[in-house]
């Protein structure tokens, strides 16, 4: 099956044993068996068709929202952010942005047009297709009410069109109607969202606004994956955090964040391990503290290091 990937040819890049610590915003992590960056969709969906249906595979945008274990993953990684980074304006209303464009880039290519609406995903640090599978959001916005539909590629290398009436999407879920699953097997390659026109001053100057605000309340520069866990119902789960103690509670070089107790942030010398570690830790005791189990919003995914 290896032997396969190594013969094919394609325009993009494709590397064997490639680390994914620095793909990720953790910074933590084993490598791929793979790694696919492509140059554009044709040559994705060459490389799909090309690729045997048991290989396993998965999509990375920008890291901000995985935890990738220090066995590092089987098959092949499709990293996007960096291509599929189009962004172009349709119409009055619309644009469309590529899958592997950064939210912040595309954020402010909407106020730049004069688009409002957009603006909560400056903030967020991964990739339109990270954001779509996520449903990410902030400050009171979620970027699925702002889809008018988007195009997708299923695993044979075949796309299709879809709408928001496709997906079951909730607080930070998406998932697939028909498939009840992730996104279905299927991964995005671009989004054309709907807007509101309006002044690209103020759009600017929100965006200045909720960066300031993030920067006061959250820890930067720091590795970090943002959020951990889901706020659970009626509830935030920085609060259950930080009444149970545990700001600043360590493993290894991991941490939880003295400035904001959703955030997990470590020294440069933690393993995956340390993190998962120190999940599993703070779930047991704000179990046993408040009778809630806080269920992680980052997606934790590979191999333990132990294993072949
Ligand atoms: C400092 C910091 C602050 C953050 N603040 C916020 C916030 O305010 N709000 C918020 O919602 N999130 C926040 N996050 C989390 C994260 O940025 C978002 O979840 C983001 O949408 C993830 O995008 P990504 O490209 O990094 O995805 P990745 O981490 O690369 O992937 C996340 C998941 O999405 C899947 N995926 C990625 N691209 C695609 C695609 N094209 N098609 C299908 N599936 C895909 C992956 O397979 C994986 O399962 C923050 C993270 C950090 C580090």
């Amino acid at each position: 099956m290896l032997t396969h990937l190594a013969n094919l040819t394609v325009r993009g890049r494709l590397e064997r044993d490639v680390p994914l610590a620095p793909l990720t915003s953790w910074r933590v992590g084993g490598p791929a068996d793979w790694v696919f960056e492509p140059e554009d969709a044709d040559d994705l969906v060459h490389f799909l068709a090309s690729i045997p249906d048991t290989l396993p595979r998965m999509v990375l945008g920008l890291g901000s929202n995985v935890l990738i274990r220090d066995g590092g993953l089987k098959g092949v990684v499709i990293h996007l952010a960096g291509s599929l980074n189009q962004r172009l304006r349709l119409d009055p209303e619309r644009v469309e942005l590529g899958a592997g464009l950064a939210c912040a880039q595309g954020a402010r290519y909407c106020a730049a047009e004069g688009l409002t609406g957009a603006e909560f995903l400056a903030g967020i640090p991964g990739t339109v297709g990270g954001a779509l599978a996520m449903n990410a959001g902030a400050w009171g916005g979620e970027i699925w009410p702002l889809v008018d539909w988007v195009e997708v590629i299923d695993g044979s290398g075949l796309r299709h069109m879809r709408g928001p009436a496709d997906y079951r999407i909730g607080y930070r879920t998406v998932e697939n109607v028909e498939s009840d699953e992730g996104v279905g097997g299927e991964f995005f390659l671009r989004a054309v969202l709907r807007l509101t026109p309006g002044d690209p001053e103020a759009g600017r100057a929100r965006i200045q606004a909720l960066l300031r605000e993030r920067a006061a309340t959250q820890p930067q520069g720091v590795p970090s994956c943002g959020s951990v866990f889901r706020n659970p119902e009626g509830g935030h789960a920085a609060a259950l955090i930080e009444q149970a103690g545990l700001k600043g509670l360590r493993r290894g070089g991991a941490e939880i964040s003295r400035k904001h107790a959703n955030f997990l942030t470590h020294d440069g010398t933690a393993t995956a391990a340390d993190i998962e570690g120190l999940i599993h830790e703070v779930q047991a005791r704000v179990e046993a503290r408040f009778g809630v189990r806080l269920q992680p919003e980052v997606r934790v995914i590979g191999r333990q290091e132990t294993q072949a």
